[in-house]
């Protein structure tokens, strides 16, 4: 059921052995002189006995050597299905192992969820984007000269009938679609020469448009098309929607052909065909290298020796064996790690495994943790581990017997020996001083300068507050939680108060001294939220008068998060501030800032200054408060610049939330802001975290992004981490893999629960490896790559020029698919463009993240909504960054009310808009509501309660409950897709033809951008070229 002729061969085909492609022309993995790795992005190998600040984890020794594993291959397999001859039923009612208590763990089940916070970068390494070799695509390399005469001329071959499937899934546009002649007052989605000379407009030299399934060919030139405003300073060799001045158009005006949109591969199909094929079935993690479900398949995934994918997601599942072959193909090795992300009801929680005093069972060259890739011998006396191969003795508490086929007798009572993930309640050594840890408390911090009294957000906030803190989160066999609550005050000083239960009023103390912050009263400060509620409340509700009459303007910013965190400090516990502040602190004090806000550096080598934080007290304050367990979130309010990529800094480091809400008002934006304080308040937490992961010999890892601190190669600290942040982990080779004993993966959290308790959480995750392209290329996730590739270029956003990066990510797209063509596909005609199965959508996701505003250098973009946007993609898992980029798009005049499942999904581009129609854009940050302007009366009736189009309000950002079907379902569709995801969405109502539709439109991610960026269709085109010349 290949797409559409773009996958006209039998995509697996053997490789074609000896048609390397020729190195010197992509970048980095080809060119000889960087076959290592590029100066400053490979880590040295791995200290792993580096040790970590506060001495949290036990050290391990050396790094295993190179060897491979020897004779215990069979084990090295992973779990063949054979292995579990009666796999445990599939109930998720009852849990599959039943001698394990599963009430003993979940300590995430919340669904909440959250995301953003990043990661930065500064104190990593000098940051060339990685997993592109030097880092840096020189711009002169391999830019396109006049396309091939072969290639781009004759005719389109015709399409290969039993390929398609003519608009199988796609729904055509409308005849009433908006771009229909004459019909719409916005610019047609067709492609204009803005600011190119040159050829006429395409229509004039249009062609009869292809067959679909045609194949992208002929007398196309890449190098027109609908490349977005010209910007300046082009010599960038991809026009798709970047700069590129007609200088560069070496080539004589082509005859150009739009291609037919049906007829390339669509999201939508690669989505629902996942849906139909994979979608409500189980998912068991038995078989090493086995590729789960796409993040948009529901399905219910039983833990069978491998990770949850909910847990771990790969860009492939099959390692290449050698380096070698990973830089022919370029697919970045990668994993995108959430280790608390939350589990459905119906999936069995992680079990805790709690040893006693003797703690975790460890292999002792390596540390790995027992895991089912340890291979038990002699008896079952000794273990061979599976990272390192080190031979250990089994501590005697640990001792069983062998069956037949040489497992333990208690295999499947033992979480650790069978599960791919769980728990295990930690020992002393692994606490901070050898003590267990204190519970971790909240501090809540309000601006109260003159905007924020006056506009009722301070008053807001505290009555929502009364009501929230109700809901701390707390341990599942507990009553109530342990974490205890703190309240200041701020704006040019800082005002702490006391709310000792005893206390009949609240007591304020002033601290005036910024420079150097102290905390006046240790005892009172911080409190059990249930013993101190009316002294809380009483506070709560005093605060908006007590600041009633201040005409301070302006702030402080650092020593509010130096107050939290000293504060935490003297109560020896890790935490949370939440932070909720306005405007640029510029009072004289640590941190302060001054508008620096320049767009005269857009499009220059300085731009990524703006992405950079302006002084460097936010990076050591981030390093301090990871030191001490402190979480910043920050929601934010800002009228006007406030600098975000300063003020982001220390939530990103330190695994909070950033929430920006421009221009709050309070009776369009209150509910959202709240929504997400009580999510971000109430969700699943562990706090003074360090990740480790370790890996089977050949490989290892060699760069983290994510809300992390890293003060060596090896131990990523995180102040805290909840169910929606992932780290994305890249590996490289130091060694040959063997197919045989696949690619090991284990990721070990040790951290602080809610409750106080010190646990560590295990992640295991077997690969295949193979010496076939074919196979690496078979084993992709093009969604997992997409998270990569984000993440990796808005680190590089800190360091390297704009251009830069997207020339890189041009780059590299097509040499994967260049690659897989020279040596997967059959044979077939060179102006046919062929993506592997794996990889179908991989050119329109990519242009959706080049079109993103935070790679588009373009001045009309606010400068914080990029750096927020940055922020906010460095720590989103895999379902988030899809969406993200590639938002769902429903066509809500075909709901069927008896049913809650959304109707299906539509592509994003306006040609798929029907004036009749009223569509659902979501895409985790953002909700609109799109009503075409003959959008039927009974559905505006059924919706809103008016009689017609003219009397929608589109001032209201929920739909207001109407008692009827129709209603109550999309209310429903609505709630549903707002509950997967971390941020709230605000929705906006817009009408076809009213100004917000611009807003909207750029979330037609398949046009071309209205700040320029191309159109998927233009941006195919521009990859096919690519990929010809990389051929020839
Ligand atoms: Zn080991």
């Amino acid at each position: 059921m290949s797409q559409q002729g773009y996958v006209a061969t039998p995509p697996y085909s053997q490789a074609q052995p000896g048609i390397g492609l020729s190195p010197p022309h992509y970048g980095h993995y080809g060119d000889p002189s960087h076959a290592g790795s590029p100066p400053g992005m490979m880590k040295p190998a791995g200290p792993l006995g580096v040790a970590a600040p506060g001495g949290m984890l036990p050290q391990g020794p050396s790094p295993p050597g190179p060897q491979q594993f020897g004779q215990n291959g069979a084990h090295a397999q992973g779990h063949p299905p054979q292995r579990f001859p009666g796999p445990p039923p599939v109930n998720s009612a009852a849990p599959s192992y039943t001698p394990y208590s599963p009430s003993t763990q979940s300590s995430y089940p919340n669904p909440a969820s959250t995301a953003s916070v990043t990661q930065m970068a500064s104190q990593l390494n000098a940051m060339h984007i990685n997993s592109y070799g030097s880092g840096m695509a020189p711009p002169g390399q391999g830019p396109p000269g006049p396309p091939s005469a072969p290639l781009f001329q004759g005719l389109p071959r015709p399409p290969q009938p039993s390929i398609m499937q003519p608009g199988s899934q796609v729904l055509p546009p409308p005849p009433t679609a908006l771009n229909g002649p004459g019909a719409s007052p916005l610019p047609p989605s067709t492609h204009r020469q803005d600011g190119l000379p040159g050829p006429a407009p395409l229509n004039a030299q249009y062609q009869p448009p292809p067959l679909p399934g045609q194949t992208l060919g002929t007398g196309y030139s890449p190098q027109q098309g609908s490349y977005g405003p010209q910007m300046a300073g082009g010599q960038l060799s991809y026009p798709g929607g970047f700069p590129g001045g007609p200088a560069q158009l070496a080539g004589p005006p082509q005859l150009q052909k739009k291609l037919d949109p049906d007829s390339i591969p669509s999201p939508i199909q690669v989505i629902e065909n996942d849906r139909a094929t994979r979608g409500g079935q189980v998912y068991a993690t038995n078989s090493r290298g086995q590729v789960p479900p796409l993040v948009t398949t529901d399905c219910v995934i039983q833990d069978q020796g491998n990770a949850s994918p909910r847990y771990i997601r790969c860009t492939t599942y099959c390692f290449p064996c050698t380096s070698d072959m990973a830089k022919q193909a370029q697919i970045p090795l990668a994993a995108v790690i959430k280790p608390f992300a939350t589990i459905p009801s119906n999936e069995t929680p992680l079990y805790l495994v709690n040893h006693g005093e003797n703690g975790p069972v460890r292999c002792n060259r390596c540390k790995a943790y027992m895991c089912p890739f340890m291979q038990f011998i002699e008896g079952g006396r000794r273990y061979q581990c599976g990272f390192c191969n080190c031979v250990n003795d089994v501590p005697p508490f640990y001792f069983q017997h062998l069956d037949h086929i040489g497992r333990r007798l208690d295999h499947y009572e033992k979480p650790e020996l069978s599960l791919g993930s769980y728990e295990y309640v930690a020992t002393l050594d692994y606490c901070r001083k050898n003590k267990p840890p204190n519970p971790p408390a909240f501090i809540f911090m309000i601006d109260v300068s003159y905007s924020n009294i006056k506009n009722g957000l301070v008053k807001l906030i505290c009555e929502e507050l009364k009501t929230v803190l109700d809901k701390l989160p707390k341990e599942e066999q507990e009553e109530t939680s342990a974490i205890r609550v703190g309240f200041i005050t701020y704006n040019k000083v800082l005002h702490f108060f006391n709310v000792k239960s005893n206390l009949a009023q609240p007591q304020m103390m002033v601290v005036t001294d910024v420079g150097e912050v102290f905390v006046p009263l240790l005892d009172g400060f911080l409190v059990n939220y249930q013993e101190s509620q009316s002294v809380i409340h009483n506070l709560l509700d005093q605060i908006p008068e007590m600041f009633a009459d201040s005409n301070e303007n302006e702030t402080v910013f650092a020593p509010v998060i130096q107050a939290g965190m000293e504060a935490l400090k003297a109560a020896d516990c890790p935490g949370k501030l939440f932070i909720f502040h306005s405007s640029l602190p510029t009072a004289e004090a640590p941190g302060k800032l001054k508008n620096r806000d320049d767009k005269k550096l857009i499009n220059t080598d300085k731009e990524k200054i703006l992405f950079q934080p302006q002084t460097n007290v936010y990076d050591s304050l981030a390093k301090d408060c990871v030191a001490h367990g402190c979480c910043v979130t920050l929601f934010l309010f800002p009228s006007q610049y406030v600098d975000v990529a300063s003020l982001g800094l220390v939530p990103q480091l330190t695994g909070g939330t950033l929430y920006k809400y421009n221009n709050f008002q309070m009776h369009m934006d209150s509910q959202q802001f709240l929504n997400d304080l009580r999510n971000d308040i109430e969700k699943k937490i562990g706090f003074d975290a360090i990740m480790r992961i370790r890996t089977s010999t050949g490989f290892r890892a060699t760069d983290f992004f994510g809300g992390i601190f890293m003060n060596n190669t090896t131990d990523v600290e995180m102040a805290a981490i909840d169910c929606d942040k992932a780290v994305t982990v890249e590996f490289k080779h130091d060694d040959k893999l063997a197919e045989d004993s696949g690619a090991l993966i284990q990721c070990a959290v040790l951290y602080t629960t809610i409750g106080g308790q010190r646990r560590l959480r295990i992640h295991n995750l077997s690969l295949n490896c193979s010496s076939q392209l074919a196979d690496l290329y078979k084993s992709c996730e093009t969604d997992a790559l997409i998270n990569f590739f984000a993440k990796s270029a808005f680190k590089a956003v800190l360091h390297q020029p704009l251009k830069v990066i997207r020339e890189i990510l041009v780059n590299q797209t097509a040499h994967m698919l260049a690659c897989y063509r020279k040596n997967c596909a059959s044979p077939s005609a060179a102006s046919q463009l062929i993506l592997p199965d794996s990889m179908k959508v991989l050119p329109v996701y990519m242009n959706c993240l080049l079109k993103n505003c935070v790679l588009l250098s373009r001045p009309e973009i606010s400068t914080d909504e990029r750096a927020y946007q940055r922020q906010l993609v460095m720590t989103m898992g895999v379902a988030d960054s899809q969406l993200f980029f590639y938002p769902q798009l429903l066509p809500i005049h075909t709901l069927d009310v008896k049913s809650t499942a959304p109707p299906t999904a539509i592509r994003c581009s306006e040609s798929r808009l029907s004036e009749e129609g009223i569509f659902l854009l979501a895409n985790g940050l953002n909700m609109f509501l799109w009503l075409g302007v003959s959008s039927p009366p009974e559905l505006i009736q059924g919706i809103f309660n008016v009689p017609s189009f003219a009397h929608i309000n589109t001032d209201m950002t929920t739909l207001p409950e109407v008692g009827n079907p129709y209603s109550q379902t999309l209310r429903m569709i609505i709630s549903i897709i707002q509950q997967k995801r971390p941020y709230s969405m605000k929705l906006t109502i817009v009408k076809q033809r009213e100004q917000p539709e611009m807003v909207f439109r750029q979330f037609l991610v398949e046009d071309k951008g209205l700040y320029g960026g191309s159109s998927y269709v233009d941006f195919l085109c521009c990859v096919h070229k690519e990929i010809c010349q990389l051929l020839n």
